[in-house]
């Protein structure tokens, strides 16, 4: 489909994501490279000399192109305009974005079902008696002045605030997309994307709209036009993401509906971000509750509990490699991989849960009172069974309020005892992947940047509180 010569093989993405493959991207959920899409994109018109995103090779800031096909888009990563020719993987002939949107605005401003959407749905929306004031797209130029960026509605709704509306019918471009998602929210006034329709299959750039709004699409259709007369103010239909691939039932909504405080989208549910809430929790979940039942089934040794069955199943299906390895620990300790795992998530559970309550909390070993927590780390660590894992406790430690135990002395002398006498687990370590499985928000570097992109991540993996400046 294309010349593997001639396609960038490897992108080095800013830290933590890191460096990420061509076939690292086409394996990923189309949500997960469509955000790094946007991110690109974000960063480009903000700081375009610091791309967030460059080829291995010649180092020039790279994006992420959708190819078109049957049912859907295959994403590939592709050198910027400026990008030097001479870079081995410079696949050449990029459409230049000023070439691009003139191709494709062109059409579009004189479109009369265009001009026609922007008079009804202004005449709708005035119709609320909170509108103070409005506008068809150029009568704004004086206000808004960044070249070529005047909204095609612009409603002044008084003190319920000031939004921007997009009728968009012909595909919307990529970097036109974030660029005014950017630029409205440094003006204070909301954006919202409008579609006459969800066509089937979409074209990439009304993915792109959706992404910023966070799996949400907007549609002004009959339906919406026809509940908008009749209720004196704007009624548009929504379609919320139903994490399938498809939507959920649309529904109709006003703007009082939406969302509007969440910086540079405007929306009725974050699906984005639900979906990702769901997927670091789901094994997690699973293992907590089988942890729960092994406590009433073997009270002196819930690890060796079979409870932990359908757990330990559900977290194999994402990393097949722990059948392997727990018959080479069997073959190997004389011990039970199932219990080791399970003994593994209670001290980060034990962490986690520490961070989330401000309280030491444990799952593990009978410590208890103040600095129960650290002496447990310790004892754990200096032992022959754990001490394999001080650099995972560290990364994971690290990404915790709790960050400030690493400098304690007698973990630290631990640590290094334990580094300097036991080969360490990696992260491609099958031990290491499972535990990234059931606690994404802090070792899945992807997962937990796009959650920290969406101001999700969850209170005990928000890393070391900031000291109070004296
Ligand atoms: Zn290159």
């Amino acid at each position: 489909m294309f010349d593997r010569k001639r396609t960038i093989r490897t992108v080095d993405f800013e830290l933590p994501r890191g460096a990420v493959s061509i076939e690292a991207l086409m394996a990923m959920p189309r949500e997960g490279w469509e955000h790094l899409r946007n991110e690109i994109n974000i960063r480009r018109q903000a700081e375009p000399a610091r791309p967030f995103a460059r080829c291995r090779l010649c180092e020039a800031g790279v994006f992420i192109r959708a190819q078109a096909v049957d049912g859907g888009h295959i994403p590939f990563y592709a050198h910027f305009p400026e990008s030097p020719k001479s870079c081995p993987w410079y696949e050449g002939g990029n459409l230049k974005p000023d070439d691009a949107r003139a191709a494709q605005y062109q059409g579009h401003q004189e479109s009369a079902l265009h001009r026609r959407l922007c008079q009804t749905i202004e005449a709708l929306a005035k119709a609320d008696p909170r509108c103070v004031s409005s506008a068809i797209d150029t009568y704004l130029r004086p206000e808004i002045h960044a070249r070529g960026r005047w909204p095609d509605v612009y409603l002044d709704m008084g003190t319920f605030g000031r939004f921007a509306l997009e009728i968009q019918l012909s595909k919307p471009f990529a970097p036109e997309v974030v660029a005014r998602h950017v630029h409205y929210e440094r003006e204070g006034v909301r954006l919202i994307w409008i579609f006459r329709e969800l066509e089937d299959p979409l074209p990439q750039g009304f993915h792109d709209v959706i992404t910023m709004q966070r799996g949400n699409a907007f549609v002004f259709d009959n339906d919406a036009e026809a509940a908008s007369i009749e209720k004196g103010t704007l009624i548009l239909k929504c379609y919320l993401e139903d994490g399938k691939g498809g939507y959920l039932k649309s529904r109709l909504v006003t703007l009082d509906d939406l969302d509007i405080t969440t910086g540079l989208s405007v929306f009725l549910e974050d699906r984005r971000s639900e979906r990702l809430v769901k997927y670091c929790k789901e094994v997690r979940n699973r293992w907590w509750q089988a942890f729960q039942q092994a406590k009433t089934d073997k009270p002196s040794s819930p690890f060796y509990s079979e409870k932990f069955a359908p757990a330990w199943a559900s977290v194999r299906s994402y990393v097949p490699e722990l059948s392997a390895w727990k018959e080479n620990y069997w073959a190997s300790h004389s011990d039970r991989g199932q219990a080791h795992l399970a003994s593994l998530f209670a001290i980060l559970c034990s962490v986690a849960h520490s961070a989330e309550q401000d309280k030491e909390v444990l799952h593990i070993t009978r410590h208890s009172g103040d600095g129960a927590l650290l002496a447990m780390l310790n004892s754990k660590l200096s032992s022959a069974t754990f001490a394999p894992y001080a650099n995972l406790i560290e990364a994971f430690v690290t990404t915790t309020p709790l960050a400030n135990l690493l400098d304690r002395p007698s973990l630290r002398k631990i640590q290094g005892n334990a580094r300097s006498a036991h080969d360490q687990v990696d992260r491609e370590h099958p031990v290491w992947k499972a535990l990234a499985r059931l606690f994404p928000e802090a070792l899945d570097g992807m997962v937990r940047a796009e959650m920290a992109d969406l101001g999700r991540l969850p209170k005990w993996a928000t890393g070391p509180q900031a000291l109070p400046s004296s």
